[in-house]
Order: C-alpha cells, then sequence, then structure tokens
C-alpha cells in the first residue's frame, strides 16, 4: 500500500541521512587529523619462502581517534577518497613509511623493501611521481627500497597517462605490485603489457586453500601465470602451517599474515628474530 510504502522510505531515507551524517564527521574530523598526530602507521613483515626470513613490510595505516579508538583504514579510506583527502593522506603515509624504512637501514638492519599502498585517486594525480620523487628525495631513501601496491581496478582504464605514470614511476627504480589478484577483472592483456614485478594474491583465495580443492586449484594457476609472465607471487593472509605448506610446494615466492605476524607498530617489532626465523 501506499503507507507501507511511505513508511519504508522514510526509514531508509533515515539510515541514508545517519550514514552521510556519519561520513560528514569522518571527513571534519580527518581534516585535522595529520595536524594533530592521530594517523598512525603498522607494518607487516613480508617473508621470503620457504626459508621465511624477513624480505619487506607493508605499511598499513590506522586513526587513532579521540573517541573512537584506532580505528581501521577500512572505515576511512574509502570516505577520504571521495572526498579527496587522501591525496594529503596518501603523501603523509609515503613520507613516513620511507622514513621509517630508512631508520631501519641507518639502525644497520638488512635493507628490505617498505610496500605502500596507493589509491587510485593518487595514481591518477598530474604530479604523483614527483610526488614520490620528492619523498625518496626528503627521505633520503633509495628507490629500490620502495614498492608500490596499486589495486587491480587500476587496470580497467587502460588510459595512455596511467601507462605513463606506471612507467615513470619505473624509471625512478621503485617496484611495482598489483594487490587483492584475483578479486577484479584484470585484463590478461594488460598484465602482458606492462611489467609489475609482483602480485599478490588475495587472502580470500588462501582462506580456501584449507576448504575446498578449487581454492587449491585457483592458488596455483595464478601463481603459475604469474612465474610464466616474469612476477613474482605473495600470498597474503596466510594464517596456519597447512596454507604455508601448499603455498611452499607450489613455489610461491613470499609470504604474509597473521601466522608469521600481525600489522604491529615499527616500535615493537623484533627484527633480529624476523631476519633470524627459528621454524
Ligand atoms: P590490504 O592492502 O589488502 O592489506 C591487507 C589487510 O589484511 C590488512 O588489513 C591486514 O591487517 C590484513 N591481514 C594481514 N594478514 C592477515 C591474516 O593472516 N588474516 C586476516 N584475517 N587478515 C590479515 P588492514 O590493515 O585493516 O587494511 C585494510 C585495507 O585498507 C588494506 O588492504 C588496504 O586496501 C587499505 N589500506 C591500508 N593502509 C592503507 C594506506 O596507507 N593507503 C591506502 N590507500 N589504503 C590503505
Ligand atoms: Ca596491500
Ligand atoms: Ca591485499
Ligand atoms: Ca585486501
Amino acid at each position: 500500500t501506499k503507507k507501507h510504502k511511505t513508511h519504508n522510505y522514510a526509514v531508509y531515507s533515515e539510515e541514508l541521512d545517519q550514514r552521510s551524517a556519519y561520513k560528514l564527521s569522518i571527513e571534519r574530523e580527518l581534516k585535522t587529523a595529520i595536524a594533530k598526530q592521530q594517523l598512525v602507521l603498522y607494518y607487516q613483515p613480508i617473508v621470503a619462502l620457504p626459508n621465511t626470513k624477513l624480505s619487506a613490510m607493508e605499511a598499513l595505516i590506522r586513526w587513532n581517534h579521540p573517541d573512537l579508538g584506532m580505528v581501521p583504514p577500512d572505515h576511512f579510506i574509502p570516505v577520504s577518497e571521495e572526498s579527496g583527502q587522501i591525496v594529503a593522506i596518501g603523501r603523509w603515509v609515503l613520507y613516513t613509511a620511507c622514513l621509517q624504512n630508512k631508520a631501519w637501514q641507518d639502525q644497520g638492519h638488512p635493507p628490505i623493501k617498505i610496500c605502500v599502498n596507493i589509491s587510485t585517486i593518487q595514481l591518477h594525480q598530474p604530479n604523483f611521481v614527483q610526488t614520490v620523487k620528492s619523498v625518496l628525495e626528503e627521505t633520503g631513501l633509495d628507490a629500490k627500497w620502495l614498492e608500490l601496491e596499486v589495486t587491480e581496478s587500476i587496470l580497467l582504464e587502460e588510459t595512455d597517462s596511467l601507462k605513463q605514470s606506471l612507467c615513470a614511476l619505473k624509471e625512478l627504480g621503485i617496484s611495482l605490485s598489483i594487490d587483492d589478484f584475483g578479486t577484479g577483472y584484470t585484463s590478461l592483456s594488460y598484465l602482458r603489457q606492462f611489467s609489475f614485478d609482483r602480485i599478490k594474491i588475495d587472502r580470500s583465495f588462501i582462506e580456501d586453500i584449507n576448504n575446498e580443492l578449487k581454492g587449491k586449484a585457483i592458488t596455483s594457476t595464478i601463481i603459475s601465470l604469474a612465474h610464466r609472465l616474469g612476477m613474482a607471487v605473495v600470498a597474503e593472509g596466510i594464517e596456519d602451517e597447512a596454507q604455508l605448506a601448499f603455498l611452499q610446494s607450489e613455489r610461491c615466492n613470499e609470504g604474509q599474515g597473521y601466522y608469521f605476524s600481525r600489522p604491529l607498530p615499527a616500535e615493537l617489532h623484533d627484527l633480529p628474530r624476523l631476519f633470524n626465523p627459528s621454524r
């Protein structure tokens, strides 16, 4: 009936209002989050297989909010992408992560890569390559120790300017990886055209390794495809020995997940132990 519909609409629009009010407050408070030093980076180890020695760290952002506590990236990164705030936040992430990696090197640890997540919005900024270049200069980090992770969705638009940016980034000497591989619609022709250094198999496939035969089939197919295209493979979300054993038998190059370590603040990582794993 009409009445019912009206009622439904009212509920729906109230929900919508609440959601947009939440988004607006996030957006407003995010504006000062950098200045108030509320943004923090956690780091999660990426280890070489089969020896499980530390080979890289992925920087993962959190928002230490005075009332809400540690806000995970899924709660504010999408909002910041809509508002454009991701550009400033992304630069802060890049700078902070590179500075931390340089600090580890200066402390005498063997050099490793720092992997930084880059939003499609950042990559589309005309001055993005210049931003990366200045961050490397400001922090003194050698380009070969920086890797940018982009998601598959970036490959949907095969524009010339995007291709140029990706080429210019590679010319700086940094490496590039495709994040969450297998969840989007990557055109294989694009993979062939443009040389990414690594792909990261999405956690959902690693989860399926223990549950169903298809999980194993998909994972091993992705690994051999990547290898035949000259790319290394990182498996994300490794949580147990069985997943690790399967990935090692399939010659997966690197692994990341709670089995090795959760993401932690830099000072809580025991680097000497990560470089000399006992397992
Ligand atoms: P992602 O890049 O795919 O990062 C991996 C996520 O999986 C992280 O969640 C990590 O904590 C989680 N994870 C790692 N190992 C395991 C595991 O063994 N089991 C399970 N269940 N989870 C695991 P997090 O830190 O909440 O980040 C979520 C997403 O937010 C990231 O997904 C990335 O897309 C985005 N993100 C994080 N930091 C940044 C950033 O600085 N910039 C941008 N643009 N996006 C970011
Ligand atoms: Ca990532
Ligand atoms: Ca990922
Ligand atoms: Ca993911």
